[in-house]
């Protein structure tokens, strides 16, 4: 194991959704990590922009990540959550397989 260098990909505004793209990126086989998601006052407000969460991968899957990430976006634009047709989990619109067993996600009504 090389301790190889972290590239910050992305700076969330809350921790859900920092957990959410690392989960994504990992589901592709993007060891993908959350920095900074402890961080929040405790009224809840925001800290400063430099101290939010952040997802990191390894320098190496940088630019493989910036590519899904903006997949995610883009599915996000898309979005509403679905249902796995294979075991009916509550699957977040931002993913495009089901988190839970891989099922792909059934194409949408408003796709015809
Ligand atoms: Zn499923």
């Amino acid at each position: 194991m090389t301790d190889g260098e972290m590239h910050e990909i992305l700076r969330c505004d809350e921790p859900a959704r920092a957990h959410l793209v690392a989960g994504f990126l990992d589901s592709h086989g993007i060891p993908a990590e959350v920095v900074g998601d402890q961080n929040f006052w405790a009224d809840g407000s925001m800290v400063p922009k430099d101290m939010r969460p952040t997802v990191r991968v390894p320098a190496e899957y940088a630019e493989q990540a910036t590519g899904l990430l903006a997949e995610l976006e883009a599915n996000r634009r898309l979005g509403e959550p679905w249902t796995c047709p294979r075991c009916e989990d509550f699957v977040p619109p931002a993913f495009v397989e089901c988190p839970v067993c891989g099922a792909l996600r059934p194409p949408r009504r408003s796709d015809a």
